[in-house]
């Protein structure tokens, strides 16, 4: 991902864990041939108040012991890893250890599990605190703290917190990790084009070769910054009667097998080539043709209108996200540094000097 969210939207996020230890306390008390603690007294006394009263999740979870109580001491054991390596957040993103899945458990408690599951998540958007409900106040944050864009593409915008919610991205899917269903680190929010178009149920853990991988963190990272410089100018597709650069997008930070997962995932190489840089970049030149004409006036050389590139990329390009602006400014370091190479320096700065002469 680009950026991360601020750890702060993370303050109510109290409701996995609440339930999580709940349902514990009464597998360790069915495991001890105890009876488990009758509802309301299984829940903590901080939260004793606010959930007494939700008799979903009293009934749910009722029927998830009563199926954990005919397991077998193995099975048991299993369905106890599964609990706490799928709630490992944010450890179980990066530690690369493995994650039981839901399908690798006794088939009897699949659907109470689920059940489960499905509640919780809804809670989210049922369960108030200062006010607001807890995914709202999750977004409220991210949002005053100046988030407009998705980290997860860097494309797309967020809707204002009042507008139409945007979907919550279940990193670890709830029909495969859903224990962690709930857990507000494991639903960053996300654009509608990540989210529902390339993220779906893709398991994030999972490679498709059945390999355990790692991912980011969406509140804590790693993060990457776009690199086009490995770019080869005029050995790209053609577009409009022009060959474009061949795209080489590099994913630039410290941990490289966690931008890998974010590439598989959610596709971001393809959608930066086919979606932003060959569909834009033309654009971009022709713009840059005739903000060198306006500033400058015609009848310049070609060396002339290459040396205002770098003038352009600091002080038209915006910053940051806006307008694809973190693509278009590398966009324009790669024509840059072709303009200056010297096999190809000529060619691409009589390219460039078309572009200016057409805008007039
Ligand atoms: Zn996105």
């Amino acid at each position: 991902m680009l950026f991360s969210y601020p750890i702060g939207a993370l303050n109510q996020n109290w409701l996995n864990k609440v339930v999580v230890d709940m349902v514990l306390a009464g597998m360790n008390a069915i495991d001890a041939r105890h009876r488990p603690l009758s509802w309301p007294e299984c829940l903590p006394l901080e939260r004793r108040e606010l959930l007494a009263q939700r008799t979903g999740l009293r009934s749910k979870r009722s029927n998830f012991l009563r199926e954990y109580r005919k397991l077998t001491t193995a099975e048991r054991s299993e369905v106890r890893t599964a609990i706490l390596r799928q709630t490992a957040l944010p450890n179980v993103f990066s530690d690369n250890a493995p994650c039981p899945t839901l399908a690798s458990l006794p088939p009897s408690i699949h659907a109470s599990v689920s059940d489960l599951a499905t509640y919780l998540f809804g809670q989210l958007s049922s369960l108030k605190q200062d006010g607001g409900f807890l995914r709202d106040n999750q977004y409220g944050v991210i949002y005053r703290s100046n988030i407009r864009h998705c980290p997860f593409c860097g494309l797309n915008y967020f809707r204002a917190p009042e507008a139409p919610r945007h979907a919550l991205d279940h990193l670890m899917p709830v029909s495969i990790y859903p224990f962690a269903a709930a857990d507000l680190r494991n639903l960053p929010p996300a654009c509608h084009e990540c989210n529902s178009t390339f993220k779906r149920d893709i398991d994030i853990l999972t490679s498709n070769d059945g390999l355990r991988r790692r991912c980011s963190d969406p509140y804590a990272g790693p993060t990457y910054s776009i690199s086009l410089a490995g770019s080869q100018f005029f050995k790209g597709n053609t577009v409009g009667g022009y060959v474009l650069p061949r795209w080489d997008i590099v994913m630039v930070g410290c941990d490289s097998d966690q931008a890998e997962t974010w590439d598989a995932v959610y596709q971001i190489k393809v959608r930066y080539a086919r979606d932003v840089l060959d569909a834009d970049f033309l654009g971009w030149i022709k713009h840059y043709g005739g903000w060198f004409l306006c500033e400058k006036g015609s009848g310049h050389t070609p060396d002339a209108v290459a040396a205002e590139i770098p003038r352009y990329i600091q002080g038209v390009i915006q910053d940051g996200y806006a307008d694809r602006a973190f693509l278009k400014a590398e966009a324009f370091k790669l024509l840059n540094q072709a303009c200056l190479d010297p096999h190809i320096g000529e060619d691409v700065r009589q390219w460039l000097w078309c572009f200016v002469e057409y805008a007039q």
